[in-house]
């Protein structure tokens, strides 16, 4: 076991660069999964995978707090509250890990360069170049590396064809079309930053 020593400034990484956009909207189930869907989909995922891709199921857990990548059952399972886009991505980067080994296959830590490069381009696939750039330059400011690139990732750019429209990352929320929100229910919206 590989100690995972910059688990706690991953969260606080994520959670940063994801204020103020459609990230941290709270979305239904199904939504969730329709993206899930479209990065499995992805020519980026199926140029990198070792394996042929495997649907992933997304489910709610009962957890006030836990969210996890479940390999076994191909389960990404929410707390209710992590039913969004910014936790949605962090778990396609566990998956990902999961069917795009390291390079060389010497094990990582959970949240070790080879899951950041993955998280970063996991963010590119579902909306577009600046909302993964934007992750990595956190990542570079916490003084984590995220932006070497694996040689079997050479291939497609991840944001080529953004699963959703990259126009909406930094729309306001209550202008986002049919976004389900009400006040109040933006994630961490206060004190997420607790280095
Ligand atoms: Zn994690």
């Amino acid at each position: 076991m590989v100690r995972d020593v910059d688990r706690r400034q991953v969260y606080c990484a994520e959670d940063l660069s994801a204020e103020s956009t459609i990230l941290v909207l709270r979305r239904p189930l199904g939504e969730l999964q329709a993206v899930v869907d479209l990065v499995l989909q992805s020519v980026w995922w199926n140029a990198n995978s070792v394996v042929v891709p495997a649907a992933i199921s997304v489910s709610i857990n009962r957890s006030e707090l836990r969210s996890c990548w479940q390999p076994g059952a191909r389960r990404i399972s929410l707390s209710p509250n992590g039913a969004d886009l910014s936790t949605m991505c962090h778990e396609l980067a566990h998956a990902a890990v999961t069917d795009f080994p390291p390079p060389g296959g010497a094990p990582q830590p959970d949240h070790g360069l080879h899951f950041r490069c993955l998280h970063v381009a996991i963010r590119h696939v579902v909306l577009g170049q600046q909302c993964g750039d934007d992750l990595a330059e956190v990542y570079d400011q916490f003084g984590l590396g995220s932006r070497s690139i694996n040689p079997a990732q050479a291939g497609p750019t991840p944001w080529a064809n953004p699963a959703l429209d990259p126009a909406n990352y930094h729309a306001e929320w209550r202008t986002v079309p049919g976004a389900p929100i009400v006040a109040g229910e933006l994630r961490n919206a206060a004190g997420a930053i607790a280095l």
